[in-house]
């Protein structure tokens, strides 16, 4: 490595704006880089050059970002830095040989490091330029905002609601019947939102269960349609489904379970015997706490819902929306080709 008294010529270092700042106004000399050089052009100290050098090197370039690799043998993520060797980056950004690149990281002024910073310049780290890391972190948030508004999966946004209302009972210290009672209202609406959205998912995958939920249901296979109109709404079939979709109510689930039933050949309720008339009382149960302010139809008695009540209530929904969300994925699985979404472990 030549010393901080060696001299450096302009026609060493190729980046015309540097150069500009290192030889303007200098006079020629000997260049002990490259003897081939010899004295016909201007040269500078690289102890002098270095320190123009690292205001130049600092604006444009930074140490290379972390970024994920793959997983290692123990299926733990392993990250890896980005950009290139600093020797490179000086060699490129100051277009200059691996000589002159190497003693100019060697005498650039690393101030920093007096006061406790770590070394700026590590010939074993990677450095790119801001301009590129900028971009990259700007396109990775774009992607980020793309994918969070993204629909997420129907069986995912149910298991959220009930580890929320899970956690909101045992945040409870002590009993609210009437927290309870918006809870209780809550999770049923969480099932039906996921009972729709299932139906919903099916039926777009799976044209032939289309075929037999449309034929089996009387307001859609009852309805006769004009030519007008379909010249008009192309898509009128689709268009009938949806309305007919939006307007049930998916709290019904005798109903619920014979549209499924009809569809895909499978039952809504995991326990053909007993859950009928558990999830008949849920429901009723709703349908006061949402219209009549919590008070029975026939009795006019209040219903006060306890946590322990509302947890039972919650493990028998968490239950059906389980079974439910495993048959749609074993009847998607059984037509299409590929692994189908395992969100099992949400809950
Ligand atoms: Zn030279």
């Amino acid at each position: 490595m030549l010393g901080a008294d060696s001299f450096v010529c302009s026609a060493c270092i190729q980046n015309k704006a540097v150069s500009e700042d290192l030889f303007h106004g200098r006079s020629a000399g000997r260049c002990d880089f490259d003897t081939a050089h010899g004295t016909r052009y201007p040269v500078i100290l690289i102890d002098e050059a270095a320190q123009i050098f690292d205001e130049a090197f600092r604006s444009e370039y930074c140490l290379g970002g972390q970024e994920f690799a793959g997983l290692d043998s123990r299926d733990k993520p392993f990250m890896t830095q980005r950009g290139e060797p600093l020797v490179i980056c000086v060699q490129d950004f100051m277009e200059c040989d691996d000589q002159v690149a190497n003693a100019l990281i060697e005498h650039a002024p690393d101030d920093g490091v007096y006061d406790g910073e770590p070394p700026f310049y590590d010939q074993c780290s990677n450095y790119e330029m801001i301009v590129d890391a900028y971009e990259r972190e700007q396109a990775e948030a774009e992607d980020w905002l793309d994918w969070t508004h993204r629909e997420p999966h129907p069986f995912f946004s149910f298991g959220l609601d009930v580890r929320d209302t899970r956690e909101r009972i045992q945040a409870m210290e002590i009993e609210d019947p009437f927290l309870c009672r918006l809870l209780f209202i809550h999770q049923v609406g969480a099932l039906e939102k996921f009972l729709h959205e299932t139906f919903r998912t099916l039926i777009d995958i799976d044209e032939a269960a289309k075929h037999r939920f449309v034929s089996s249901t009387d307001k859609l296979n009852g309805k006769s349609i004009r030519l007008a109109e379909v010249m008009t709404d192309p898509d009128i079939v689709e268009t009938r489904i949806n309305a007919h979709l939006h307007s049930m109510s998916f709290h019904h689930l005798p109903l619920v379970d014979r549209m499924f039933t009809n569809a895909f050949g499978f039952s809504i309720f995991p326990d053909a015997d007993g859950d009928i008339e558990r999830f008949k009382r849920i429901i009723d149960m709703r349908h006061d706490c949402v219209h009549r302010n919590g008070h029975n139809k026939a009795t006019g008695e209040l219903h006060v819902i306890f946590r322990k009540q509302l947890s039972d209530h919650t493990a028998d929904i968490e239950r059906l929306g389980t079974h439910v969300h495993e048959c749609a994925r074993a009847h998607q699985g059984s037509i299409e080709s590929g692994t189908p979404l395992d969100l099992a472990d949400v809950f």
